[in-house]
């Protein structure tokens, strides 16, 4: 499974923006973006005027990185969320925000979603009592998603139950946070979803 591994801080150098990629670092003062928001790069500070097409390749590629999805897999639920009813920006949103290691992070599980992908794939969590190994699964609304029982007294998940308690949980979302469990009640609404990402562009992108 492909993924990205070099500095992921770079990446919100690059989109100009706190993407919230390494858990809770982003909230302290080492976040690199706090320390030095300019983009990487020798020639960083010469920032030139952006256009059309750059401002929809920097959302495009903020949204991306958000999620952490690989391009092709992108344009492959860019294409999904085009073959749906409703709105197409909307639609894709809606189907990053309903992966597997999303919601397991959205739930308060894990503090990235980096950290709950790993957890993903190394198979600590179940999805309707059967166990998944796979992070882009796509939930639906009325899945259960869990700790599996036999993985709950290991180390990540000791702290998950408290850090849960802390944690703003979207309301399309359920999570008992004393079973490491938690549910897709509802689709989410386009309000429910970041508002700091701007579909419209990505789409107007795709369809240059
Ligand atoms: Fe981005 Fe977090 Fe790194 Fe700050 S600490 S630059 S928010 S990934």
């Amino acid at each position: 499974m492909a993924r990205y591994t070099a500095s992921v801080c770079r990446l919100c150098r690059r989109e100009g923006a706190k993407l919230f990629l390494k858990g809770s670092r982003c909230y302290t003062k080492k976040c690199s973006f706090e320390r030095r928001p300019s983009p990487p790069g020798q020639h960083a500070v010469r920032r030139r005027k952006v256009g059309d097409f750059g401002l929809q390749l920097r959302e495009k590629q903020k949204v991306r990185r958000v999620y952490q999805v690989l391009e092709r897999q992108f344009k492959n639920y860019f294409e999904e969320a085009g073959s749906r009813p409703g709105v197409t920006g909307e639609n894709l949103l809606r189907i990053l925000e309903l992966r597997l290691d999303n919601a397991v992070y959205r739930m308060g599980f894990t503090s990235s979603r980096a950290q709950a992908r790993q957890l993903v794939t190394h198979g600590h969590f179940s999805v309707n009592g059967r166990s998944t190994n796979i992070p882009s699964y796509q939930l639906k609304p009325g899945d259960r998603v869990e700790v599996r029982e036999s993985h709950r007294t290991r180390e990540p998940f000791k702290l998950a139950a408290e850090q849960i308690r802390s944690r703003q949980v979207p309301e399309w979302l359920s999570v008992d946070a004393a079973k490491l469990a938690g549910a897709v009640v509802d689709a989410p609404r386009r309000d429910q979803m970041p508002l700091d990402l701007n579909e419209q562009l990505v789409v107007e992108y795709y369809s240059r």
